[in-house]
């Protein structure tokens, strides 16, 4: 046995070198230490050390990789930048990695018909780049934007702060190719905006966490890119007034919303006092916090944004407020809310819970969590932040460290979700991490069309094995 664990003689061995001889030294990493990295994503799951790393730089190879690895009955795990919060890309034992690392680039960039085709290991940010060289913007974007790749967050329908204006990913992707298990490429890389001619089969990818295919390039739609927006932290008495807030800019600015993002005090507090992730930008204790950037509008939009504050506050809406006068307050606002992708460290051990109830619903949830975590002794601290417009909360819970208090805390939280009729997930995506939950958001048969379509593409489940419909779901 070698030090990847893999026998000489097995079909595994034989995979690797048939794989090995294909892809060339620059296409398959082999050695330990350079496959270890690649082992796991952000998700705090650990994965095993895969056969080896498979970089191709070309569809062509993705395909003769899938088919190699299903004549050999090789596992594979399609990753991107690894940024994943729920161990999709995270590895089994026995599986080779495909990294798409080396499949990066834009291919080209339509400012007429507004697009953008690029290859799936892209980095997220380089697509937004390019968008905004061309006067143009690509909507989707979380805090992982630098490291994200494009096949990444189509295989995970990432969501992020411009959800309410754009829709999830899905929404953006107008063309796609996918390698299927069998090494078939399925290929739909027009720009057609209308297109009803029978399935729409980019769908089955899109969301899917790479256990249909693997995506390999994409066009994307672009939009107008906002010359103009304001920025404004609202400080409120509780979230139903959040509600009103979104309400009434939903009938004054309609869809300029660029981002509707809203922050709990415990969340406020950890970050802007109980550690120096971030400066307080108001002063006082308040019950809720939110962001709301606009696009401008024919008003110049500071002016809009600051009357839109005096009404809310006259109705006494909103408590505080402070408006973002240049690039850096904008910068040192936003800052609170992304600090939550650095929480980890400060916060102890924790459970990212990544929930989505109805908008309406939302604050309701969260105080019927609070009230059931109040009588849990193992619970340590809730944080509380997320995509109010979207009835999106990341809900993090930090607990005692123990496996115990994990599962405990669990069946508590998915538990009142599904009396909720929520989503176990709203955007980071099943993967391993939640894939024994899934069956709280869906229903019997969902699950079992889900299985049908699963064994219909992949019939050896070979692609991205364990990962959203486990075995024991
Ligand atoms: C700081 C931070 C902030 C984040 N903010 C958000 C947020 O606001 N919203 C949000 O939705 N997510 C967010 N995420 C989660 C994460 O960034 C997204 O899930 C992102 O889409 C993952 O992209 P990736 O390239 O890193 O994919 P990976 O982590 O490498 O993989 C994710 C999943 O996609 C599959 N996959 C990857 N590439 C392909 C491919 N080419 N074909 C088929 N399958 C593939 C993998 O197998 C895995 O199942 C955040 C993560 C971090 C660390």
């Amino acid at each position: 046995m070698d030090r990847n664990g893999i026998q000489e003689g097995s079909a595994q061995s034989d995979a690797v070198g048939e794989l090995a001889e294909m892809l060339g030294p620059r296409g398959i990493l082999t050695s330990p230490q350079d496959c270890a990295r690649y082992a796991s994503d952000q998700s705090g799951l650990s994965g095993v050390l895969p056969l080896a790393v498979l970089r191709p730089a070309t569809t062509e190879e993705v395909s003769h990789i899938l088919r190699i690895c299903s004549r050999h009955h090789v596992g594979v795990v399609p990753q991107g930048g690894r940024t994943g919060l729920s161990g999709g890309a995270c590895s089994p034992d026995g599986v080779v990695v495909l990294s798409t690392e080396r499949m990066s680039g834009i291919l080209e960039v339509d400012p007429e018909a507004m697009t953008l085709t690029t290859w799936a290991g892209t980095p997220l940010e380089t697509v937004q780049e390019a968008a905004r060289a061309a006067g143009l913007q690509y909507p989707v974007d979380i805090g992982a934007r630098g490291t994200a790749t494009i096949g990444g967050t189509i295989a995970t329908n990432a969501g992020g702060i411009r959800v309410l204006q754009h829709g999830m990913t899905r929404a953006s992707v107008l063309g796609l190719e996918a390698v299927l298990a069998d090494g078939s490429v399925v290929s739909r890389l027009g720009k057609t905006v209308k297109d009803n001619s029978g399935f729409d089969l980019k769908q089955l990818f899109i969301g899917s966490e790479g256990t249909l295919g693997i995506v390999t390039r994409a066009v994307l739609q672009l939009c107008r890119h906002a010359p103009q927006t304001a920025l404004a932290l609202f400080a409120l008495p509780d979230h139903a007034a959040a509600l009103k807030c979104l309400a009434a800019a939903r009938q004054r600015f309609g869809a300029r919303i660029m981002a509707f993002e809203g922050m709990w005090p415990d969340y406020w507090d950890f970050v802007c006092h109980e550690t120096s992730l971030a400066a307080a930008p108001v002063a006082g204790r308040h019950g809720f916090y939110l962001l709301i950037e606009i696009e401008a509008g024919s008003g110049g939009s500071e002016e809009e944004l600051e009357a839109f504050f005096a009404e809310l506050f006259e109705a006494e809406v909103v408590e505080d407020g402070v408006l973002a006068k240049s690039l850096g307050e904008m910068q040192a606002l936003w800052r609170v809310r992304e600090a939550v992708g650095e929480i980890d460290e400060d916060f102890g051990p924790h459970i990212n819970f990544d929930i989505g109830v109805s908008p309406s619903e939302l604050g309701r949830f969260c105080d019927a969590a609070d009230a059931l975590m109040a009588d849990m002794p193992e619970v340590r601290g809730a944080l509380k932040v997320g995509h109010v417009g979207d009835g999106n909360v990341h809900l993090i819970v930090a607990h005692d460290g123990s496996a115990v208090a994990e599962e405990r805390i669990e069946v508590v939280i998915y538990g009142l979700l599904r009396e909720w009729d929520g989503a176990v997930t709203a955007e980071h995506g099943i993967g391993r991490v939640k894939a024994r939950w899934i069956a709280h958001s869906r229903t019997p048969e969902e699950l079992a069309l889900m299985r049908r379509l699963k064994a219909q593409l992949d019939p050896l489940g070979l692609l991205n094995p364990g990962a959203v419909l486990s075995a024991a779901d």
